[in-house]
Parts: C-alpha cells; sequence; structure tokens
C-alpha cells in the first residue's frame, strides 16, 4: 500500500464500492469470411447487498469487431470507490478517459499508447478529486484489453482482473493490487487466508488517488482462433476459477457472461459484478462461396485437359 494510499484510507476504512455505466450493447459486424473477428458479451449487476453500481465498462469502437482495423479494439473494465458519488464519477471517468486517450492517441506502440492514456486518466481523476470536496479521496481500478492485428495488450491497476482461456486451460494474467495479496506474495499469508481477510478488499494501488500511479502492461502471446479472454471486477471473485473456465468453454460469450452474473448473485451478490468475454473467431465461408471455390477450380482442371488433349492429339501423316 503506498502512503498516500494509506493516508487517504486508514486500514480497514477503504469506502466500499458500487455502480455502473450502462453500456448498450454494440452489434457487432463480422468481416469478411475466413477472417479473424473477435466475438464479445458483456453484462453488469449491482448484486443483491449495494445500494448502487459503480462498475463502469465500456467497448471502443462499436461498429465493427474486426481487429485488423485501425488501433483495434478496447474493452475496459473499472471498479470505483470513494462513497456514493466519488465511486461512480472515478470508475466512469477511467473508462472514458482512458476510450477517448486511446483513440486519440497518435503512438502506434499499443502499450506505450495505453500507459499514456492510463496516466492521463489517472491525472485527470485526481485533478477532479481534488476540485470537489464531494469527490475528494476517490479512485477505481482499471484494466483495459487491447486487440490489434493478432496480439493482445493489457493495461492494469487495481484489483479487477484479466484472464485468458485456451485448449489448455484458465490462466489468471494481472496481478491484484491488494493489501492482502501484496502479503501473499510477500508470504506472509497463505491464499486461503487472504479469501477471508477482513482487509481483503483494502487495494494497494488505484487509479486517481495519487497523482502518479504505477501502471502494469502485460502483453499475450500471439492470438489464435478460440483464445477467449474474461475481464471482471471483483464482484466475481466468489465464483471459482473452474466455474469461470466451464463458463467460457461451454457457452457463447454473451451467455457466459451473464451466467457468470447470475452465478456471483446466488453465492451472496456481496457486491456489483461486472464481466467481459471477449472471443477470436474466425468469419465462416458461406455455402455458395465454397461452391464457388469448387467451380473455379473444375474449370481449371477441365481447361487442362482441353488443352492437354489438343497438344497430344494423333501425330500428322
Ligand atoms: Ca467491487
Amino acid at each position: 500500500m503506498t502512503s498516500a494510499l494509506r493516508a487517504a484510507y486508514p486500514p480497514g476504512t477503504m469506502p466500499k464500492r458500487d455502480e455502473i455505466m450502462a453500456s448498450p450493447r454494440p452489434a457487432a459486424s463480422p468481416s469478411a469470411p475466413g477472417r479473424a473477428y473477435l466475438r464479445y458479451g458483456h453484462a453488469t449487476h449491482q448484486g443483491l447487498v449495494r445500494a448502487d453500481n459503480q462498475d463502469a465498462y465500456g467497448i471502443f469502437p462499436r461498429e465493427h469487431a474486426d481487429p485488423t482495423r485501425g488501433a483495434g479494439l478496447l474493452f475496459v473494465v473499472a471498479d470505483g470507490m470513494g462513497g456514493h458519488q466519488g465511486g461512480r464519477e472515478a470508475s466512469q471517468m477511467a473508462v472514458h478517459q482512458i476510450e477517448e486517450r486511446y483513440r486519440a492517441s497518435a503512438l502506434r506502440d499499443v502499450a506505450q499508447a495505453l500507459r499514456q492514456a492510463f496516466t492521463d486518466a489517472n491525472a485527470e481523476i485526481y485533478t477532479r478529486s481534488t476540485q470537489d470536496p464531494a469527490l475528494q479521496g476517490m479512485g477505481t481500478t482499471c484494466t483495459a484489453l487491447v486487440f490489434r492485428r493478432n496480439r493482445a495488450w493489457i493495461a492494469h491497476v487495481g484489483d479487477s482482473r484479466a484472464y485468458r482461456i485456451t485448449e489448455e486451460g484458465i490462466e489468471q494474467l494481472t496481478q491484484d493490487h491488494s493489501r492482502v495479496e501484496e502479503m501473499v506474495r510477500q508470504q506472509l499469508l497463505t491464499p486461503s487466508e487472504a479469501a477471508t481477510h477482513p482487509q481483503r478488499n483494502v487495494l494497494s494501488r488505484a487509479l486517481g488517488v495519487v497523482p502518479e500511479v504505477e501502471i502494469d502492461l502485460i502483453e499475450a502471446p500471439a492470438l489464435e482462433t478460440g483464445h477467449t479472454f474474461l475481464l471482471c471486477s471483483d464482484g466475481l471473485a466468489d465464483v471459482p476459477v473452474e466455474a469461470l473456465h466451464e463458463a467460457v468453454r461451454t457457452l457463447s460469450p454473451q451467455q457466459a457472461c451473464d451466467a457468470l452474473v447470475q452465478q456471483a448473485n446466488a453465492l451472496g451478490g456481496h457486491d456489483n459484478v461486472t464481466v467481459v468475454v471477449v472471443r477470436v473467431e474466425q468469419v465462416p465461408r458461406p455455402a455458395t462461396y465454397r461452391w464457388g471455390a469448387f467451380f473455379i477450380v473444375l474449370a481449371i482442371v477441365l481447361m487442362a485437359l482441353l488443352l492437354m488433349g489438343a497438344c497430344g492429339g494423333p501425330p500428322a501423316q
């Protein structure tokens, strides 16, 4: 935990987090047959205990799902904290700022563009919190995922998570920036002790709480068809990782998001929950396309046979 965070939130007094920016479901249009595209789903819920939802998420752009176009596709999940107004403001600011800054970035390097977007969003949220007493001390987690061509990058601050699911299994790509997870990494706590620790929701790093923040940047291995990524706020923490894997493996991205939100609520719905699932798929070739290719090959073979017949006819007497 940084000293500034500790000053803002003494241990055990970190404000609860809650609420949402409701994003309309995007109509993603697949690209040309045979090309890779991203099939995704998203869901959020305030849970069964909190009075509102301070989670926020965003997907950019909405017009297409082709990672080879322009700056690729950006997915962002944020989980705000800092009282009723502050938590909501911080998470929505993070999503909007990062979408805007990433889109406007002139940097061709995705990792650099993400780092700059997070740095700028952090400064904006921090400045806003110092200008309005009602927003003092607000902050947010933020996990962003960019797909560009056949690669993916993650930028991350806080305890929201990114997972990658392949045929080999499920892997958590991000580290939780929470006080108890830092203690687990230092071997001061076991994972099972951390799971029930009273300070398990106390963050060690968040966006907007201090003027400058350290940002984790992760590059995923090369993408292949079927690779799936899951972003979530910590409202999904009660759902076992095996259940995440099962839902993503057996359901469509949207069905998986809906099912996992239901599971979080069935386990008590103690917190706001947000889930985004993105799968790399390939646009199927339509039957007419396949028949067209068949007739072209057939015509080439017939022409070759005719030419062979013409050249190999009986010699002149
Ligand atoms: Ca939360």
